[in-house]
């Protein structure tokens, strides 16, 4: 086995060790309830406020807007059903086709529970349509919830232009900043979302870990009732990924400001010396704002998951589409959202890289994937023989 090519930060972070050190003394000696009033409880209630306003800097918002919780997952699924539960005559959802799981499956569920969602498309460059926002919100509508960015594609929406409407119209809204926590500049304080979705894995933290930022003046009713977190989420904290998180966040704070292009350079060689050297290369999303670290290339005629498996022989991790249960891999929704052909989507590979990326890193992988391209389409000539795509 080879040294690892971790090119796949989308999914999640390697553990900074900055990080792993500010949480092992929480792991260890200093395993006090937050909630307790003697020292050992009162040290790790403090550790819990400064996690608090690193969390809070790095979004822009107060710390009494950073409620801690589970992951990502849990806080998507909290905003949403917040949302319903304050006004339980409005019974309409609005998101879109190229959201991530978290939200496509809660909203399909809410479906069969007789609510009424509306999933706004994507051109097929991924551009969400914001006057269909506009258009889609009725006096019914509970809550809008979208991406900030796609983890797929890394393709931004606009959310300013996304929270003057729903300001407009008075309706809540949800963002997803997940993947662009870290990646992107946010400010909360100034843009009007009511609820913002973090998780602490895809910032070089680690899992089981995230955060909903709730606006101070937003309504809300908590998923898990408990006294913790002022009421808002119960359940004793979890204080060392807690301190984790807020370590990463600090981090992520620094890192914005200091190396913001360095990603960037790396992610244009990488596109651009492939598109140059293979034929029937195409990547998707890459005309939209889009996150710094994220390279989603179709490369015609091949499939991914044959892709996956010679690229893990070389130590090479990347993605394609979502696994299934039984690991097979569905071709990608927000690929064939932005009308990618099913076969297409199946040749399609996501590359997303991080803070630690290096250029013999990037050597090393535009080594690799031509080669095993190569062998793939010598192999199979499944989707006929690769094709120019069209400008
Ligand atoms: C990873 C991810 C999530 C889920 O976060 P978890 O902490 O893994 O639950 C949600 N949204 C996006 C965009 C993600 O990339």
């Amino acid at each position: 086995m080879s040294d690892l090519l971790y090119l796949d930060h989308n999914a999640t972070t390697p553990i900074d060790p900055l990080v792993c050190d500010a949480m092992l003394p929480w792991l260890r000696n200093e395993f006090g309830n937050p909630s307790s009033i003697y020292g050992l409880g009162r040290r790790a209630a403090a550790a819990l406020t400064k996690a608090r306003e690193q969390v809070a800097t790095l979004v822009g918002a107060q710390p009494s807007e950073i409620i801690f919780n589970s992951c990502g997952t849990e806080a998507t699924n909290t905003a949403i059903l917040s949302a319903l539960a304050i006004d339980p005559d409005k019974r309409h959802v609005i998101t879109s086709t190229v959201e991530h799981s978290a939200t496509i499956k809660l909203c399909e569920y809410l479906a069969t529970r007789g609510y009424e969602i509306t999933w706004l498309p994507v051109d097929a460059q991924g551009k969400l349509d914001v006057t269909k926002l506009e258009a889609a919100i009725t006096s019914e509508t509970a809550v809008v919830s979208l991406l900030w960015a796609n983890n797929e594609t890394g393709i931004l929406f606009p959310v300013e232009e996304i929270a003057a409407i729903t300001k407009r119209k008075k309706v809540p809204l949800h963002l997803d900043a997940v993947q662009a926590a870290g990646k992107v500049p946010i400010n909360l304080e100034t843009l009007g979302a009511q609820y913002v979705s973090l998780s602490a894995h895809k910032l070089y933290a680690p899992k089981g870990i995230g955060a909903l930022y709730l606006n101070r003046k937003a309504r809300y009713t908590p998923l898990l009732r408990g006294s913790q977190e002022e009421t808002r989420r119960g359940g004793t904290q979890n204080v060392a990924s807690i301190v984790a998180f807020g370590k990463a966040a600090e981090l992520a704070t620094a890192a914005l400001l200091t190396a913001p292009e360095h990603i960037a350079a790396l992610r244009d060689r990488f596109e651009q010396t492939l598109l140059s050297t293979i034929q029937g290369v195409r990547r998707n999303g890459a005309s939209e704002p889009r996150l710094p670290n994220t390279s989603n290339l179709t490369f015609s005629g091949i499939e991914a998951e044959s892709a996956l498996l010679l690229f893990d022989q070389e130590g090479l991790c990347c993605s394609a589409g979502s696994a299934c249960s039984s690991g097979s891999i569905n071709p990608s929704h927000v690929l064939t959202a932005m009308g990618v052909t099913r076969d297409e989507a199946r040749a399609s590979l996501r590359f997303s890289f991080g803070r630690t990326t290096t250029e013999e890193e990037i050597d090393r992988a535009l080594e690799i994937i031509p080669r095993v391209v190569a062998k793939l389409r010598s192999a199979q000539p499944v989707g006929g023989s690769p094709v120019q795509f069209a400008a």
